[in-house]
């Protein structure tokens, strides 16, 4: 079996994503206009997150609950050495942390500015909010927004002939980690993905 299908961009499957509802962790749903296709993140978007569970209502993106990181771009306060220091993402910002100069040795408490955080984290871009579809494989977590994206990666992990015409750096494939496009680990992610899909429709028709 041969995998032909388009290239498309994470963003591509964008539009409606399910998370945990940040009140009562059933699934709901974010939906997002992208009036601009722009990769690999859209600009002039509106989004709305929805519970049909208990009400949850909100749209308002300025506010983000994912991951941040932090960095200090700058120079030493000793000796003048610009340096860029970054911090892991967290969700738990700090307003400072204390960087020992490499060229002078001097240790000084210093100012960081946050950033949202949106790589290889199983979070909706638009809220930050917990991927609802999500799972374990070993020591990784494998996400998805929704139930077509599940289907183009299974689509693509069942397939043992992987055709690499028109891949692009943005490509959702492109960018999967290797440990999912082992084929090593083939049976074990499409076996987790029906699970998955299993257990969605069977939520979903609660709500
Ligand atoms: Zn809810
Ligand atoms: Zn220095």
């Amino acid at each position: 079996m041969r995998f032909n299908k388009p290239a498309y961009p994470t963003v591509y499957f964008s539009e409606e994503i399910w998370v945990n509802c940040p009140k009562c962790s059933k699934p709901a749903l974010v939906r997002t206009e992208l009036p601009k296709y722009t990769i690999p993140f859209p600009t002039g978007h509106k989004s709305i997150c929805n519970c049909n569970h208990c009400g949850f209502q909100n749209s308002q993106i300025e506010k983000w609950s994912g991951f941040v990181q932090g960095f200090v771009n700058r120079a030493c306060g000793n000796c003048g050495t610009g340096f860029c220091y970054s911090t892991e993402p967290t969700r738990v910002p700090y307003n400072s942390t204390k960087i020992t100069c490499e060229v002078c040795s001097r240790m000084k408490e210093y100012e960081i500015q946050w950033y949202r955080y949106r790589n290889d984290k199983a979070t909706d871009p638009y809220f930050g909010f917990d991927l609802f579809l999500q799972s374990n494989i070993k020591d990784n977590i494998l996400w998805l927004y929704n139930l077509n994206h599940l289907e183009y990666l299974q689509e693509y992990v069942e397939a043992k002939l992987r055709v690499d015409d028109g891949r692009h750096k943005y490509s959702m494939i492109t960018n999967l980690p290797q440990w999912v496009k082992s084929s090593k680990n083939r049976d074990l992610v499409i076996k987790k993905l029906i699970k998955m899909k299993k257990d969605f429709k069977k939520i979903i028709q609660k709500i």
